[in-house]
């Protein structure tokens, strides 16, 4: 490792909540893990292989890329939830990557390819009950053009929704409309799903074949009315590169955005926005340096920031500082981290980018530490 600012992961932490997220769902429910965004940011390979490990049985992308990239590695089925354009349906089915469809045409191309490459393309049918993103329309058309779809030669394994998440009486009706257009396509589909995290958690009763959970797996839920037991598995740490005394009146970084009211001890950190630290966390940032929470101040650069250490002269190059941490010791959590910089947890962490490090964290130990930069140098 040739970087001090890195996000740190916990596999074991990742164990624990798939055990638990497994245990709420029960055996019957299908745990779909997804890793799109590079497992939001964790780092699709390891997260999967972990997954895997701890008996996952579905994985979950949203773009052919990100599927291409896990082919290399697993055996597994891997599912495209998100559209992947005609022409490259040829690479879907030759790596037996399992695609989300909504259209006739798009059916008929698959189930050519499958000729082509002697396999039955695996699909999940996408139905639109009122996100108003992809999906078949719902109506009786919509129903006449997906039986047609069950007479081509593919394995139609699957039909979903996704919640918009509006409200419960809203959620309430996504599920009518999806269980209405299956009773009336009246065809045994393997898997019938729309729940993501928050849906999985809040709506036992809606979990059907198959559960899609992203946050969930990673730590991170917005609970609203129940709760199950949680790990936050990332961590984003760096370290204090330089320490300084500055006067009264001068101005640290960019147009001088922030001025010094009184003679001040400034921190140097080796992170910035193209780290995937926000630059609005500018006026509101924190991070934790030795149980201490320091303001950032100035506006955030590209590959640095600098911190307000007046208070805590025990600070000194060198030390740890935590960006993102678990809550211990003062530090900020991923929710909290969220709100200071004015986004959402999924959000902050899938922005984090590819020059930071990862560095595994198994049985307690380190298990391994990925730069992507220097991967295959
Ligand atoms: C991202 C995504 C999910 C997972 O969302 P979480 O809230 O992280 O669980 C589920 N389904 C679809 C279609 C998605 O795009």
């Amino acid at each position: 490792m040739y970087r001090d600012t890195y996000v740190e992961i916990n596999l074991d932490n990742l164990a624990f909540n798939l055990k638990s997220i497994k245990d709420y769902v029960g055996k019957d429910v299908c745990v779909a893990a997804v890793v799109k965004a590079n497992a939001y940011g964790h780092g699709a390979v390891e997260i999967v292989r972990t997954a895997i490990e701890n008996q996952v049985e579905v994985i979950a992308v949203a773009t052919l890329t990100e599927a291409l990239e896990l082919r290399r590695h697993f055996d597994v089925d891997i599912f495209i939830m998100g559209y992947t354009p005609s022409e490259y349906l040829d690479q879907v089915v030759k790596e037996g990557i399992t695609q989300c469809i909504f259209s006739y045409e798009q059916a008929v191309k698959l189930a050519e390819l499958g000729k082509v490459y002697q396999v039955r393309p695996k699909v999940h049918i996408k139905y639109d009950t009122g996100f108003n993103r992809l999906g078949f329309r719902d109506c009786d058309e919509s129903i006449e053009t997906i039986k047609k779809i069950l007479e081509l030669d593919l394995d139609v394994e699957g039909i979903f929704s996704h919640f918009a998440l509006a409200g419960h009486e809203e959620n309430v009706l996504q599920v009518k409309r999806l269980n209405e257009a299956i009773e009336k396509i009246d065809y045994n589909f393997k898997y019938k799903h729309i729940c993501d995290s928050i849906a999985a958690v809040e709506y036992p009763e809606f979990h059907m074949d198959m559960v899609r959970v992203g946050a969930l797996i990673y730590g991170l839920s917005s609970f609203r009315t129940k709760t199950i037991p949680l790990k936050q598995v990332m961590q984003f740490k760096s370290k204090v590169y330089y320490v300084k005394d500055i006067e009264e009146g001068e101005g640290i970084s960019y147009n001088y955005k922030w001025q010094a009211k009184r003679k001040s001890r400034i921190a140097t950190l080796p992170l910035g926005y193209s780290d995937g630290y926000p630059r609005n966390m500018f006026e509101k940032g924190m991070v934790t340096i030795k149980g201490h929470r320091v303001p950032v101040v100035g506006v955030i650069c590209m590959d640095q920031c600098m911190v307000d250490i007046t208070d805590y002269p025990d600070i000194k190059e060198g030390d740890e500082v935590v960006i993102y941490g678990d809550g211990s010791d003062s530090s900020l959590s991923i929710a909290e981290a969220a709100l200071l910089g004015q986004t959402n947890k999924n959000e902050l962490i899938s922005r984090i980018t590819r020059r930071t490090p990862r560095i595994y964290i198994k049985e307690g130990k380190v298990y391994k530490e990925l730069d992507y930069l220097l991967e295959g140098v």
